[in-house]
């Protein structure tokens, strides 16, 4: 069971940590977002709680204001990115066989020209 404290393999914990460099997007107490390091859109960004917890939904159960300010977050980034009039998409992969690479929350925020026709 996680109780949001740092995880010392987890790599967005490291990237919270600034161990490994990122590029930052926005930054707040309790989130941080940066760009994605494999862009699948013309603006990728991933939102992360600080605290770790595996998934969004773990994130929710364990700290449900952290989860409402990563959702904030993610408004936040869109308009900053001037993608929030066109529309954007806010993904959580969740489990392996849903492609969540990094167990640590995170969603992903996604738009631009040409990438809002995917498969949902
Ligand atoms: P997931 O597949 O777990 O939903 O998403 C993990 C995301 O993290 C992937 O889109 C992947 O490109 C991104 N990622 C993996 N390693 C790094 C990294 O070192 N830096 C950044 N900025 N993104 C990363």
């Amino acid at each position: 069971m996680s109780d949001g404290n740092p995880v010392a393999d987890c790599l967005f914990c490291r990237i919270v940590a600034k161990e490994i460099p990122a590029e930052v997007v926005r930054e707040t107490d309790t989130t941080l977002a940066f760009r994605d390091i494999h862009p699948q859109a013309p603006t990728h960004v991933l939102v992360v709680p600080k605290a770790h917890y595996p998934n969004a939904a773990a994130l929710a159960v364990g700290d449900p204001v952290q989860a409402a300010a990563v959702l904030a977050e993610a408004g936040e980034v869109a308009a900053q990115e001037k993608i929030a009039e066109s529309g954007y998409r806010m993904i959580f992969n969740t489990g392996e066989g849903a492609g969540q690479t990094v167990f640590h929350a995170h969603v992903h925020v996604l738009g631009g020209k040409g990438s809002l026709h995917g498969a949902l």
